[in-house]
């Protein structure tokens, strides 16, 4: 066992109970109101942060709508754009080690592989998105206004930013999520109060220390913690904000949908998932089903588009699915700060009852649990899982558990691979395995799901855009998508 050692800046920033950042301020609750975090590897108290209130967030959100309205970020040029995205990208590279550190220990997951994935994941970002900032155009175009006949004019269409955005996040990615907002909106020059998830506010606090020392000026960036009821029900309802942009649950976005409808206030959501792994006859199985097992189980699973169906063509199923149990019965389970561990805790106390209700739902419904099944403490603890015998039908099949539990079922050939990976209210992701291209050419466009990856699953890159199907959400993250979703366009006609 090789347990990391902490950084003293990690252990000092715990230590001091981070604040909110509103305008040029770190503050507390207005009420003095505070929420314990939890270290899920072992169930005790981190430290506290700020129960934000409706007043927080009113003062927040009016921060950014001044440093969006009146200040001097409104005249910052594209050029400025970039370079303080770029200078916040160093500052997080300088801090990676720390940022993963606080991951680590409020999210559970692996500081060693926060530090590659997630944190370099979200610098790889903000640099990718710094180079749209002098990349935004406009159009001009040649009009005919029919009802004018006798007129000259002169036209174009400007693309501006669209102003206030109000982004919450989930807990499954913190920094990484936040980023994907942030990223766009500082790009085209809007401006932005982000509301981290309740559990795992940590990377976004030290991110706004950050973002203050890169030199953007104050309420650009404003960071409230607090719970979803009251600090984020206030930041969706708050009439100053333009923009709102989601990642979490499908019954949680649906319901910020419609109030965003009531107001007009634009919005993106990234929701959840349920995403097939289809892994062909003709696939190569090793790499099939060494990719189908990190798919589940990379994050313990608590990711949006985990590969949480396993469709396997039927002569292949038994021995790909005593692959994948073979793999998870090897993995070691431990805290994410002990470097031979191969999955850490779930999130919360809560995370593991859920996961736990549809892994007994499972056995009490007849299934075979293949591997796992078990959960243990301290710390929020679920064994990889594997089940079959089950229906499509099944609510392990159809619902999100989002957790390390994988459902596999046999299929005879293709259409009937097809017919199941589109059997499901989501469409995130989908992986096929196989080597025959004209097969994995004649499925990708059948296959309704935001994203398709052939031979690998949850590749990620900042050119691609991410966003789903169906109940998977509304809109799209990263790539030019992005941009497009957080600008307006102006049309301008000019009588000569
Ligand atoms: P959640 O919907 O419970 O919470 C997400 C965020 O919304 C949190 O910040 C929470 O405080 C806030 N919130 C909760 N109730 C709210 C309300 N009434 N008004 C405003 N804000 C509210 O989701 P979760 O359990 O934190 O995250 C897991 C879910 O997120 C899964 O469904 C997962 O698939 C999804 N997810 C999707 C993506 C994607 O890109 N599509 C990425 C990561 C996670």
């Amino acid at each position: 066992m090789a347990i990391a050692t902490l950084l003293p800046a990690t252990t000092a920033f715990i230590q001091r109970a981070p604040r909110m950042l509103i305008g040029a301020e770190w503050v507390e609750a207005a009420d003095g109101q505070t929420m314990p975090l939890r270290n899920p590897a072992t169930g005790e108290q981190l430290c506290v942060v700020p129960r934000a209130t409706v007043d927080d967030v009113d003062r927040a959100v009016l921060a950014a709508r001044q440093a969006f309205d009146d200040s001097s970020w409104s005249r910052t040029r594209p050029r400025e754009r970039q370079n303080l995205l770029w200078k916040l990208a160093d500052l997080m590279q300088r801090d990676a080690e720390l940022l993963a550190q606080l991951e680590c220990l409020n999210n559970g997951k692996s500081a060693a592989v926060a530090q590659v994935m997630d944190v370099q994941l979200a610098i790889d970002f903000l640099r990718y998105m710094a180079g749209w900032a002098t990349k935004i155009e406009g159009s001009s175009v040649e009009v005919s206004v029919p009802l004018m006949p006798d007129q000259q004019f002169h036209s174009f269409i400007r693309r501006e930013a669209v102003g206030v955005v109000g982004a919450i996040v989930a807990w499954n990615f913190p920094l990484l999520l936040a980023c994907w907002k942030l990223g766009p909106a500082l790009a085209t020059g809007c401006t932005v109060v982000l509301k981290p998830a309740d559990e795992t506010p940590l990377t976004a606090l030290k991110l706004a220390e950050l973002v203050q020392e890169a030199g953007y000026p104050d309420g650009v960036f404003n960071v409230i913690t607090g719970t979803g009821i009251t600090a984020g029900a206030a930041l969706t309802h708050n009439p100053r904000v333009d923009k709102l942009t989601f990642t979490g649950s499908t019954a949680v976005g649906k319901e910020i949908g419609k109030i965003a409808m009531d107001s007009m206030t634009r919005v993106t959501l990234e929701l959840g998932g349920k995403s097939p792994t289809i892994v062909m006859a003709d696939a190569d199985l090793g790499s099939a089903a060494a990719g189908a097992a990190s798919a589940i189980f990379f994050n313990q699973g608590q990711v949006c588009c985990a590969g949480s169906r396993l469709y396997v063509q039927r002569k292949h199923f038994d021995k790909v699915v005593a692959d994948i149990a073979g793999i998870a019965n090897a993995m070691k389970l431990g805290s994410g700060l002990d470097t031979s561990v191969d999955m850490g805790p779930l999130i919360s106390a809560r995370q593991q009852e859920r996961v736990w209700r549809y892994i007994e739902m499972g056995r009490e419904s007849g299934a075979t649990i293949a591997c796992g099944g078990e959960q243990f403490g301290p710390g929020y603890f679920v064994k990889p899982t594997v089940i079959v015998d089950v229906d499509q039908q099944h609510s392990l099949v159809q619902e999100e558990i989002f957790g390390p539990v994988l459902v596999a079922i046999p299929f005879d050939d293709e259409a009937d691979a097809l017919r199941m990976a589109n059997d499901s209210p989501y469409g995130l992701g989908a992986s096929i395995w196989s080597n025959d291209l004209a097969a994995v050419h004649r499925m990708i466009p059948r296959i309704k799901s935001g994203s398709v990856w052939v031979n690998c699953h949850s590749a990620l890159d900042p050119a691609l855009p991410f966003g789903g199907y169906k109940m998977s959400g509304v809109g799209r993250e990263m790539g030019y998508a992005a941009i497009e979703h957080y600008t307006e366009l102006k049309s301008v006609l000019i009588k000569l």
